[in-house]
């Protein structure tokens, strides 16, 4: 397993998700071992559709778990991805980005199949136009994107903490009839038999400095 980033200094990292439990469900893995390796890690949930009180609720106890603080972009109102015209989408993620300063940005992927992830795609791309950083981007249901282009070319070990992964994930227990922690966790190996790993996330490399 590789570091991510120098030992000394750590690391800042800002992962979108369009919805509570996307990130845990895409990314979960490597942003808790990126904790794990001293990073600073910030979750931005866009926006809580629904049943906001609880699901904010159990946003919170996910991004605990996985060792991150989170930042809820639109928490002053319940509403939908697509109802937010792009360019103040852009503008507010503009000052997240001005202020955590990250390393590493994670977002969605433009082949994600949920219409409301592939808009996020397009506002973390846009609002990095100045900001040098690496960029990764998940596909966040395994179940919802089977159909999807795209699988990743780029693979994070996180053997090490994918039991911190499914936890995470069953944080959000209103929608565990729409999660599948047994996906979660057979798409991890799979991913895993392909790099080497015994469990692994993959991802697309948007962007990466070497
Ligand atoms: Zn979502």
């Amino acid at each position: 397993m590789n570091r991510i980033f120098d030992e000394e200094k750590g690391g800042r990292v800002l992962a979108f998700g369009a919805h509570p439990d996307d990130l845990e469900v895409g990314a979960g893995g490597l942003l808790a071992r990126l904790v794990e390796e001293g990073a600073q890690v910030t979750m931005a949930v866009v926006s809580v559709p629904n049943r906001a009180e609880e699901r904010t609720r159990e946003a919170h106890r996910g991004a605990k778990l996985i060792g991150a603080q989170l930042f809820i972009v639109y928490e002053e109102k319940q509403c939908r991805v697509e109802d937010i015209p792009m360019h103040e989408l852009v503008r507010r993620f503009d000052h997240l980005v001005d202020e955590v300063k990250p390393d590493l940005v994670i977002t969605h992927s433009a082949h994600d199949l949920h219409w409301d992830h592939g808009l996020v795609n397009r506002a973390t791309v846009s609002a990095l136009r100045r900001t040098p950083c690496d960029l990764l981007a998940y596909l966040s249901s395994p179940e919802m994107n089977a159909q999807s282009r795209s699988l990743g070319q780029c693979f994070a070990d996180v053997s090490s903490t994918i039991e911190r992964k499914i936890d995470a994930i069953s944080a959000h227990a209103s929608q565990l009839s729409n999660l599948d922690l047994e996906s979660s966790r057979d798409l991890a190996r799979a991913m895993g038999r392909i790099s080497g790993y015994a469990y692994a996330e993959a991802y697309e490399a948007l962007r990466v400095r070497i």
